[in-house]
């Protein structure tokens, strides 16, 4: 099973060998504290190299994957950013209806502290048991998750009790080939391409070697996705967020109420944009919105003019990161 390896330790750079990997983001709840008609409760899918992390896990995200094109077998993991109920109350529903769906394959949870009480202490009030192998483990700031093919880093948020943010990110893959360079070599065109553009050395057939490095181009970066919510605006998220491909922020409030705002910890839209143009953020999505606005007008105001790319998800709206060339 891949999975939590270790702690802090950021290895070196790896060469990510599976260069087409489509990546999906699905918003699958919107909202803040209350639902709404239109709005969930905040949950977000993101699907990679046919598995599915799940952040956050509002009441009724599993009733929103089936209208999705998520598979709820497929979720290896549950990214919990704090213990309020709008972020975890959708996890029971969804371990009984992976248990009754007859699931097999293991699944991880992650959190902060007070997420392992939780989850086995409603378990064992529920009489819940799983039939497939089921970890739940209290993450802090600094940890790293080392997966196959990226690593998610935990970072600290500034909420009204402890909460953690999660920045995804790729491994670095190769260079693009150079076509002409591998003929002038005498590459000949077929297998021996391939192994190049994987990393590997191949030896031609008059005896000499040809590097990767000879026919690639300087290493590409892996795509970057950052999940921050809930929080006001701070430093760490800036950091964490620092040349994302997309930046995923709480946007609660329009920016006429950064006083409750700040009363209660979360961000506006005016300040969640500004985080991201700091941390050149390649695309943001607002999210996390009071139930008080039932149209973007407010929540836009003044965003676009820091951050053209800004955008103010919705429930089941899915978006697909390309690859970083
Ligand atoms: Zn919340």
């Amino acid at each position: 099973m891949m999975g939590f390896t270790g702690r802090r330790a950021r290895p070196a750079l790896r060469l990510f060998r599976n260069p087409a990997l489509p990546m999906k983001i699905t918003f699958l709840g919107t909202s803040s504290a209350t639902p709404t008609l239109r709005r969930g409760l905040p949950a977000v899918a993101l699907q990679r190299d046919g598995e599915v992390l799940l952040f956050d896990c509002g009441e009724g995200t599993q009733m929103q994957l089936q209208k999705v094109e998520v598979r709820p077998s497929r979720i290896a993991m549950l990214l919990v950013t704090h213990l309020h109920g709008d972020h975890v109350t959708g996890i029971m529903g969804l371990l009984m209806s992976l248990k009754l769906a007859g699931r097999t394959e293991p699944l991880i949870i992650h959190g902060p502290a007070g997420i392992k009480d939780y989850v086995l202490g409603s378990m064992r009030y529920l009489r819940l048991r799983v039939d497939f192998a089921l970890s739940v483990e209290e993450v802090v700031p600094g940890d790293v998750l080392h997966r196959a093919g990226y690593d998610i880093s935990v970072f600290p948020l500034d909420h009204t009790v402890p909460t953690l943010g999660y920045a995804l990110e790729e491994n670095m893959r190769p260079g693009r080939f150079n076509v002409e360079r591998a003929r002038a070599l005498g590459v000949p065109e077929g297998p021996m391409w391939g192994r190049l553009q994987r990393g590997d050395c191949v030896l031609l057939p008059d005896g000499r070697t040809v590097a990767p490095a000879e026919v690639l181009g300087q290493p590409r970066r892996g795509r970057k996705i950052v999940y921050a919510l809930d929080t006001a605006p701070c430093r760490d998220a800036i950091s964490a967020a620092a040349g994302a491909s997309v930046l995923i922020h709480d946007a609660t409030f329009a920016p006429e109420e950064e006083a409750l705002a700040r009363q209660r910890k979360h961000s506006t839209s005016v300040e969640a944009a500004a985080i991201a143009q700091e941390a050149a953020v390649e695309q943001l999505y607002l999210t996390h919105i009071s139930a008080r606005y039932t149209h973007a007008a407010p929540l836009m105001r003044g965003v676009r003019r820091l951050l053209p790319t800004a955008r103010i998800a919705h429930d089941l709206m899915d978006v697909e990161i390309p690859l970083r060339e």
